[in-house]
Order: structure tokens, then sequence, then C-alpha cells
């Protein structure tokens, strides 16, 4: 089949870079009461190994996490890779069982539900994965494809009234009714992922997890696929929680900012505190590699030395010490609280 499916200039067109919209979505405000809540949160993961099987040790992968997300917002929570995000949402949603912990959804315990009860709260709770090429069926139709969610969730009351949900759906997203023909391998990587979105929309959830949603995207195309999840949000009220690794990225779509190491969240703020003022040195190191638009403005670049540590085996004592500038004797010993910093601004480092 030949290329892209043409659908006009939001999703095809020359790669030129496409401003995104100015800021979180506009005209909608994030509420104080949180829609989810998630306390102390651990993932560890069994390493076997020898003749017999055995557990010869454990990665901490999520090691004691804690925030909420209230309603309407975007939270970003960035990192590394390996630090724990994606595996902090896929907990949240239950695609992976914590080890610990408490999540809380819409006043629901989410770790205690099953069955029924699980099912109707996986209506709400949706998400967008980073591969738009891997998420769909390259064998059924996009049609299909949508309907599925409808079928499952027993939405609808015919099959002529899905094909108009379906029909809806794609316009909601950018493309055409008569796009449910085609196949995925038929669309740009834009438009795939509009067809993902369009999927987790195709339940009206409250919650969407957007997992790394542009990071396989070019350039031009990541602001378009932004500048949508922020339209729906303020159309349907959306709740995100915007997993990436792209600090520029996360600044322009989040309300809020959460940045991982090793498992943890080392600092909590509003989006325009954070970048204006981060406090924590590891903050500091990754937003120092941020190129800045503005040609006056210059910005020190911080080089951390070494590597990560490996989570199976994470430092005592802050997890960030040994790659730390700034590191004292106690930094070898004390876990730093993630604690109040004033304005809502939190972190977790004794020289904070
Ligand atoms: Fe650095 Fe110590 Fe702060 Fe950790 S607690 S970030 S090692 S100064």
């Amino acid at each position: 089949m030949s290329g892209p499916v043409t659908n006009g200039p939001m999703t095809s067109g020359p790669k030129t870079s496409v401003p995104m919209s100015g800021g979180p979505a506009a005209g909608r405000l994030p509420t104080s009461e949180p829609l989810l809540r998630v306390t102390d949160l651990k993932k560890y993961f069994s390493v076997k190994g020898g003749l017999l099987s055995r557990e010869v040790g454990r990665v901490h992968a999520v090691d004691g996490v804690s925030f909420e997300v209230k309603r309407g917002e975007t939270l970003g929570l960035v990192g590394e890779s390996g630090c724990g995000k994606s595996t902090t949402a896929r907990c949240v949603l239950r695609l992976l069982e914590p080890s610990a912990g408490e999540v809380m959804f819409d006043g629901q315990d989410v770790l205690g539900l099953g069955g029924n009860d699980l099912r109707a709260m996986r209506r709400n709770m949706q998400i967008v994965f980073q591969d738009p090429f891997a998420s769909l069926n390259p064998r059924m139709t996009v049609g299909a494809i949508l309907g599925e969610a409808f079928t499952i969730h027993q939405l609808g009351s015919s099959s002529s009234d899905r094909e108009q949900r379906v029909a809806n759906l794609l316009v909601k997203v950018g493309l055409k009714a008569e796009h449910m023909r085609r196949y995925p391998h038929e669309f740009s990587g834009g438009q795939r992922q509009r067809i993902v979105i369009a999927r987790a929309l195709a339940v009206e959830p409250k919650f969407i997890v957007c997992d790394e949603p542009v990071s396989a995207l070019d350039v031009s195309i990541q602001a378009q696929v932004i500048n949508l999840l922020e339209d729906l949000q303020a159309e349907l009220n959306l709740t995100y929680l915007f997993v990436a690794h792209d600090l520029s990225v996360v600044e322009h779509i989040s309300d809020r900012v959460a940045v991982m190491y090793l498992g943890r969240i080392v600092e909590l703020a509003s989006a325009s505190d954070l970048y204006r003022h981060p406090l924590h040195p590891y903050t500091q190191a990754l937003l120092s590699a941020v190129p800045v638009p503005d040609p006056r403005v210059k910005r020190k670049r911080i080089r951390l030395q070494g590597d990560v540590p490996s989570p199976m085996n994470p430092p005592k004592g802050c997890h960030f010490h040994t790659r730390c500038p700034i590191a004292e004797a106690r930094c070898r010993e004390v876990a730093p609280e993630l604690r109040q910093a004033g304005n809502g601004h939190q972190v977790a480092c004794h020289l904070a």
C-alpha cells in the first residue's frame, strides 16, 4: 500500500516546526480535589539465578512513591530511562501489580478491586503507549480496533450506533470518518498515535496515562499530538499523568511536574516553579541540558559524573549521592524525605 492516508494539514505536510499552543490546556482549571492519590507505592522485581532459579536479588524499580493528581490536571512524571516512571504508571493502572502501597482513584481503593469492579474502574483509566506502530493490531481495520473497545465495555446499542461512535471519535482526533475502513499501516506515525488516542477515548475515561506518547514521533508531529491532547483535555475535562524523559515537552503540557531518580520522586512542583527555581541538584543538572530558545539566556551546563547506579543495588542514604556534586557525609547514610519547601514545592535533599 502507498504512503500515509492524507487527511489535511493537521497530520500531513512538510516536517517543519509546528508551534505548540500556549501551555496547559486553556479553558480548563484543575480543581484542588485529587482524582488520583498514590501513597508509598513500591514495585520490586525478583531476579532469579542459579540452577534452581532461586531469587538472587531484587530490582527496586519503584521505591516509595507518593503523589496526587487533581481533577483536570496534568502531572508530568520525568526522569532518565530506568528511573521507574513507566513502572509507576503501570502500577497505578494495575497493568503491573505493585509490591506495596496504596492507589486511590475517585475515592476507590484500586488495589483492592477485582473482577467486574476492576473492569469498571479500567474504563475510567486508559493509557496511550509510546509506540503507535506496536500498539495497533495490523490485521484489524481502524473501525474494528475502535469498535472492539465499545464491544468489551458493552457500549453502543447497535452496530450502526457503534459505527457512528467510531466516526465521531475519528473526527474528534483530527482524522476522517472514512478512515475507519483502512488498516494501521496506511497511516503515518502521527496519524497512528491519533488512532491510539481515539481508542483510549472510546470508553469515555476520566484519566489517561500518556506514557511517552510522542517520543517515537518526528519533532513537528510531536507538537501536533501534544496540542491535540491539550484540546481534548479542555473539551472532555480529562486528567493526565504524562510520563516523559523530555523535559521541554513536559514543561509545556504539565501543570505540575514530578522528577524521579532511581525509583523515588526527588522533586515535585508547579511546572513554572520547577523550571525557574529547581531546588534538587539532579533537576538542576537535567534542566541545564535543555536548550533555551532565547539566545540571550545563558545556562551553565552541569555534567553529572558516573552512571545511574543499578536499581538492584541502590546506594544507601540519598540514591543520588554517588553522582551529586555537593554530596556530604550524611547523604551517604540518611535518605532525605520529600519535604515541603513552600508554595507546594517539594524536594528530597538535605541541602536544598
Ligand atoms: Fe546531593 Fe545530599 Fe541532596 Fe542527595 S541529599 S541530592 S546527595 S546534597
